[in-house]
């Protein structure tokens, strides 16, 4: 006996059905090619070199590569919108997912563990997920490999676009700790749902660093263009 047609719509995943619709316009994750492995913003690869991009060159960044979905647009500024603000929390599930499962790179990495950027508790409560930790989950149980919060908020800031740009960093500072773990030998994947300056990222991996892993890499579904209108929208 086939379910009634109500019911098939309520359990099909709208995540996976827009991502299709999406496709099947001609949209698509980004390739590789199409923006900064340092630090994610949109460029020819042809245009960066050793040190960076012309967003990045010379700046020391405290990880190993930063890997995106899409550049912060429509429609996964929408869908990253939905999840944040309308509970559409499977996106981050969805999000998790497409990363362990079309991102060839990471079947190069050794001994790896999924660690999500940390949320303080009240705005948790608020919100009902973190979706950086469901983000970490998702790629963790595809790839099978270890999610552990390693981080923690112990302030309460205020969100990032709503600092201006030159507080953004100070925002951030002292507002993440660590658990007393050796990482030694170990590959962290540092996940996020969105880089807007980078300043969060940043403090989360000075905190990481101290327990010594091999190498940090992160990984986010969008990065925002910080000169453009779009990260004032998140
Ligand atoms: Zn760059």
């Amino acid at each position: 006996m086939s379910l009634p047609t109500w019911i098939k719509h309520h359990l099909a995943n709208p995540c996976q059905q827009q991502w299709r619709q999406a496709q099947s316009l001609g949209w698509d994750i980004d390739q590789s090619e199409v923006y900064c492995p340092r630090c994610g913003s949109s460029i020819n690869i042809q245009a960066v070199t050793k040190r960076g991009c012309v967003f990045c060159v010379n700046q020391k960044l405290p990880w190993q590569s930063l890997h995106r979905l899409s550049a912060y647009h429509p429609p996964m500024s929408d869908w990253i919108l939905s999840m944040k603000f309308a509970r559409q929390w499977r996106w981050g599930t969805h999000l998790g997912k497409i990363m362990a499962q079309q991102w060839d790179w990471l079947n190069h990495l050794d001994q790896v563990v999924v660690c999500p950027v940390p949320m303080h508790w009240l705005r948790r409560w608020h919100r009902g997920f973190n979706q950086a930790s469901l983000m970490a989950h998702s790629l963790g149980k595809a790839r099978q490999w270890p999610v552990t919060s390693l981080l923690k908020r112990t302030r309460h800031t205020p969100p990032q676009t709503q600092v201006v740009p030159s507080q953004r960093a100070i925002n951030v500072q002292g507002s993440v700790t660590a658990k007393t773990i050796d990482l030694a030998g170990w590959t962290v994947l540092l996940i996020d749902d969105v880089k807007t300056s980078g300043s969060t990222l940043k403090t989360c991996c000075q905190v990481l660093r101290k327990m010594g892993p091999s190498e940090i890499h992160v990984d986010v579904a969008a990065v925002a263009d910080p000169k453009k209108s779009d990260f004032t929208t998140i």
